[in-house]
C-alpha cells in the first residue's frame, strides 16, 4: 500500500475507534465528557508524526508529497542526513526529536528540530535551556514519562513528574507543552495512555505524544494530541 493510503487508514482507524468505543454512529453522538468533539462539532484526532528513521530518502520524499508535515526522528545525526536540505525546501515541516537526547548533540539538536520530545532529566533540561538561550531559539518541549517504571527506558519516573516540571518551568523557563511516553511493550498500552492522561490533566495544560503504529487507536481514544508512527505509515524498516 502507499503512504498516502496507510495515512489516510490510520486516520480512519482513529476515528472507528472513538465511535466504536462510544457506541455512536457519528461524531454527533459522542458524549462531550469524552472531550474528543471541539467547539465546533468536529472530531479531535491527534496529529500525526511520521516517524522516518532508517526509512530511505525516497519513502520520505513519498511521506512528502502525500502531504505529511510532521516528522520524527530519534538520531540527531541520521536527522541532518534526512532534513538539513529538505528543511530548506518545505518550509511547513516540523521536526520532533523523539530519541533520548545526549548533551554533546544538543547544539545540533536545537539548530535542526522544532519540538524535543525527551527531556528525561535535569542534566539535559540545563543543557538544552543554555543552548536555546545561545541560539535564541525555544522549541517547545515535552517531558518524557517512564509509563511503566521501566529499567531499560528512560523518562521520569511518575511520583518525579511534579518536581521536575516544576523544576524545567520555574527554574529555568523551558517551554514545556506535555508529556510523552513509550508504554511496556507487551503489555495493553491502553491502561499506559490513561494513566499518562490522568498526569497530564492534573496539570491542566499539558499535551500528550503518546502511540505508535500498534496502538496509535487507543491513544487517540484517550486524548493524545501527537501519535507517532512510524512502520504503520512508512513501510518496514
Ligand atoms: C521508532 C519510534 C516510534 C515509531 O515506531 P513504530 O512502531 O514504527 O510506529 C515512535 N516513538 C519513538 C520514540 C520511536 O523511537
Amino acid at each position: 500500500m502507499s503512504i498516502a493510503e496507510n495515512y489516510q487508514n490510520i486516520e480512519h482507524e482513529m476515528k472507528r475507534a472513538i465511535l466504536h468505543f462510544y457506541c455512536a454512529d457519528k461524531v454527533s453522538d459522542i458524549p462531550d465528557y469524552a472531550g474528543l468533539v471541539d467547539a465546533g462539532g468536529a472530531l479531535k484526532l491527534p496529529q500525526i508524526i511520521a516517524v522516518s528513521k532508517q526509512q530511505s530518502g525516497a519513502r520520505i520524499d513519498e511521506a512528502l508529497a502525500a502531504g505529511l508535515r510532521h516528522f520524527g526522528e530519534n538520531k540527531v545525526q541520521e536527522a541532518q542526513k534526512h532534513w538539513a536540505e529538505r528543511k530548506a525546501k518545505h518550509d511547513d515541516l516540523v521536526l520532533h526529536l523523539i530519541g533520548p537526547l545526549q548533551s554533546n548533540k544538543v547544539k545540533d539538536a536545537v539548530a535542526l528540530f522544532d519540538v524535543i520530545h525527551s527531556v528525561d532529566r535535569e542534566k539535559i533540561a540545563r543543557v538544552l535551556k543554555a543552548e536555546m538561550d545561545a541560539q535564541g531559539r525555544q522549541l517547545p518541549c515535552y517531558i518524557q514519562v517512564n509509563i511503566g517504571e521501566e529499567e531499560q527506558k528512560s523518562g521520569v519516573l511518575p511520583h518525579e513528574l511534579d518536581d521536575f516540571l516544576a523544576f524545567c518551568r520555574n527554574d529555568l523557563s523551558l517551554d514545556i507543552k506535555g508529556l510523552m511516553c513509550i508504554p511496556p511493550v507487551d503489555e495493553p498500552a491502553g491502561i499506559y495512555f490513561s494513566l499518562l492522561k490522568k498526569m497530564a490533566d492534573a496539570h491542566d495544560d499539558l499535551a500528550l505524544s503518546m502511540g505508535m503504529s500498534s496502538d496509535y487507536a487507543e491513544a487517540a481514544l484517550c486524548g493524545a494530541d501527537f501519535v507517532r508512527i512510524g512502520t504503520a505509515l512508512l513501510g518496514e524498516r
